[in-house]
Formats: structure tokens, C-alpha cells, sequence
């Protein structure tokens, strides 16, 4: 089969690899429809992590929607011709992690994460013709009829991720709320934030198609490089800072302007990815303000999947809004290349293979 293989820091091929096979009677192999690129594919991708994978071998992607083709022999809730997507992790549903709702970290399966390297399970990738899906019958789900091939995708990380953050910030109809990072996922908690509160809700981001995507959805759009953000969060709240923040950016900066412009008891909810083993975040400020912080980066988005279900199905957010690029696999490297680069007017891609 094809499939998208890293090779090394910005250099992804598409090349032919073997066609995943049943190793396990829980298996089920699917047939990839419809797949994706995530931010957190980006630390991969740029090769920050190369210590993770093995380049020349690794496939990539973690977010799908797909057609069940083969089941193992213990298999008992699928069939070929199912409309599935998975969670970007596998779990087991039955260890103590998964029962306490960490199921990313899921000690059956120890962390495995569908094409992110052999630090995380060494499973093939959705950037790809074909995906075996260990585990099956515990953390594979069924696409429900209402829901697009398109929006699917936005099941197995974005939207689970951001129903998660949203919900950890626990936006109060009176809260005045900043989303840190316009990217897809940001894009996505802003459009629920947004449906939370009465208050202002500012976005913040430095492209401008983005920052104009967060205005058309109802934020104010701030632009970290050119407008002064202390003056604007001072405004906007009467000098407190805001109450909540939804952090989706990621990195250490973005964590420590989350710090600087919340108000004193307010809540943190980070829902980024966080590489850094250490980065200068002030203590001091955490402490004096009483400051709330919840992190779900490393998102259990098989807890959070069922509810982003529900809400494309009832129409509470409709995640199809943020994609704007329609690619083949063949055309697949170029558009990661531009996705990387956050090219203004790139937002999130849907593959099809
Ligand atoms: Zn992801
Ligand atoms: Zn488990």
C-alpha cells in the first residue's frame, strides 16, 4: 500500500510500504477514507522529536475516518463495510488508567499512539491506504449516519481535545474568556467557548486568516506580534485580566502569556502541546493569583469522543468549518510543507488517499 513515511525533519514520502495485516484476533484493518494532519504532528514533522520515530520506516497521522475491511476472530462489533474513526490512542477501556478516564495513558497498551514513532507503540499511521487497529472492540467506534467522512476526521483528536479543554474551563455565562492559538483545534474550542459565555471572547494568534476566522466566529481577534496585549485584555476586563483561558498553542511562551493575562482565582485550561523538560514559568505569579490550572494536552480523546459525536450530530459546532484544503496522498508532502509553515490561509487539511 502507499503511505506517508517521515524521512527526516520536513522531508515526508509517500512511498510503498506493506499493507498492514491481522497480528492479533482483536484486530480490525481499516481502509482509510478520509485522514488528517494535527498541530501536535508538527513536533514529528519538524523532527524535534527524531529520537521518537524511525525515519525511513515510520508512518505518520493519528486522526481518520474509515471502512472496516478485515476482522480478527475475537472481534465482535465490527464488520466489513463499518464507518469508523478511532481516537488517536489505543486503549484498553479495562486497566486503571482507562477506568479513571486516562486513556491515553492506558497501561495495556503502554501510550501507543496510531503514527507517532516507536516511543508510542510503533503502530502505522492514518496518512495511509490501510491501518491495522489493535484493540478493536475497546477504543474503535462507530460513525454515526449524520456525521460527514469530513467531519469524522475531526473525531479521532481535534474535536475530543477541545471538548475536554472547554469543558475543564468550566466557562461561566459572565466569563470573559481568551483562547490562545487560532489553529483547527483552537478554532474549534473558540466556536464552543464562544457558545458559553455572554461575555467578550478574545483569540489570539499570529496569522491573519486565522485571527480573521476567530473574528468571524465571534472573538476578538488579537495579534500577539502587533497589538498590545496587555492594553486589550485591560479593556476587555475592566483591568482584572480575563477569567478563563483556553490555551491550544502550545509551547512554554504560550503557557506563560496564559499566566500573565488571567485574572487573580482564574482558570488555565491547556489543552497544547508542551515539549519543554523546563521553561522559565513564574511560580511566584501561579501563586499570588491563586491561578487554576488544568492541562488535558495529552488528551484522552476516547472520553472526549462520544460527546464531540454528539455535538456534530445536534448541531452545536460543525467542525468542517476550519478545514480549507482537499488533497490526495501524491499531494500530501507539499500541503504538510504548508501547514508547517502555517501559510496564511492554511488551516487544516483532509487527505484522501
Ligand atoms: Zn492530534
Ligand atoms: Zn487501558
Amino acid at each position: 500500500m502507499r503511505a506517508a513515511v517521515y524521512c527526516g525533519p520536513r522531508d515526508v514520502q509517500i512511498k510503498d510500504v506493506p499493507s498492514p495485516t491481522i497480528e492479533d484476533p482483536h484486530d480490525v484493518i481499516v481502509r482509510t477514507i478520509a485522514a488528517s494532519m494535527c498541530g501536535s504532528d508538527l513536533y514529528l514533522y519538524g523532527g524535534e522529536v527524531e529520537q521518537m520515530v524511525a525515519p525511513g520506516r515510520t508512518t505518520l497521522g493519528h486522526e481518520i475516518t474509515a471502512e472496516v475491511m478485515d476482522v480478527g476472530k475475537e472481534v465482535s462489533r465490527f464488520s466489513p463495510g463499518d464507518r469508523v474513526s478511532f481516537p488517536y490512542s489505543v486503549s484498553c477501556g479495562l486497566c486503571l488508567s482507562c477506568r479513571v478516564g486516562q486513556t491515553a495513558h492506558c497501561e495495556t497498551t503502554g501510550n501507543a499512539i496510531y503514527g507517532f514513532g516507536v516511543a508510542f507503540g510503533d503502530l502505522g499511521g492514518s496518512q495511509a491506504e490501510y491501518v491495522r487497529v489493535p484493540l478493536a472492540d475497546n477504543h474503535l467506534e462507530h460513525v454515526p449516519e449524520g456525521i460527514s467522512d469530513e467531519a469524522a476526521v475531526f473525531l479521532s483528536c481535534n474535536l475530543p481535545a477541545a471538548v475536554i479543554a472547554v469543558d475543564a474551563a468550566q466557562i461561566q455565562a459572565t466569563d470573559t474568556v481568551a483562547v490562545i492559538g487560532s489553529g483547527p483545534t483552537g478554532l474549534l474550542a473558540l466556536q464552543l467557548a464562544r457558545q458559553r459565555t455572554q461575555a467578550e471572547v478574545l483569540a489570539f494568534d499570529r496569522v491573519p486568516s486565522r485571527l480573521a476566522k476567530a473574528a468571524a466566529f465571534g472573538a476578538k481577534a488579537v495579534n500577539v506580534d502587533s497589538d498590545p496585549i496587555d492594553d486589550v485584555v485591560a479593556e476587555a476586563t475592566d483591568g482584572r485580566g480575563v477569567d478563563k483561558v483556553v490555551e491550544f498553542a502550545g509551547r512554554g511562551d504560550a503557557f506563560n502569556l496564559a499566566v500573565s493575562i488571567t485574572r487573580p482565582g482564574g482558570t488555565i485550561s491547556g489543552g497544547g502541546v508542551y515539549l519543554e523538560r523546563e521553561h522559565p514559568v513564574s511560580l511566584f505569579d501561579m501563586f499570588f493569583k491563586n491561578l487554576q490550572i488544568r492541562l488535558n494536552g495529552f488528551a484522552n480523546a476516547k472520553v472526549g469522543q462520544w460527546r464531540a459525536m454528539q455535538a456534530i450530530e445536534r448541531g452545536v459546532i460543525d467542525p468542517t468549518t476550519v478545514l480549507t484544503h482537499r488533497v490526495s496522498l501524491d499531494e500530501f508532502p507539499q500541503a504538510a510543507s504548508q501547514f508547517a509553515e502555517r501559510e496564511d490561509g492554511f488551516l487544516k487539511m483532509v487527505i484522501r488517499p
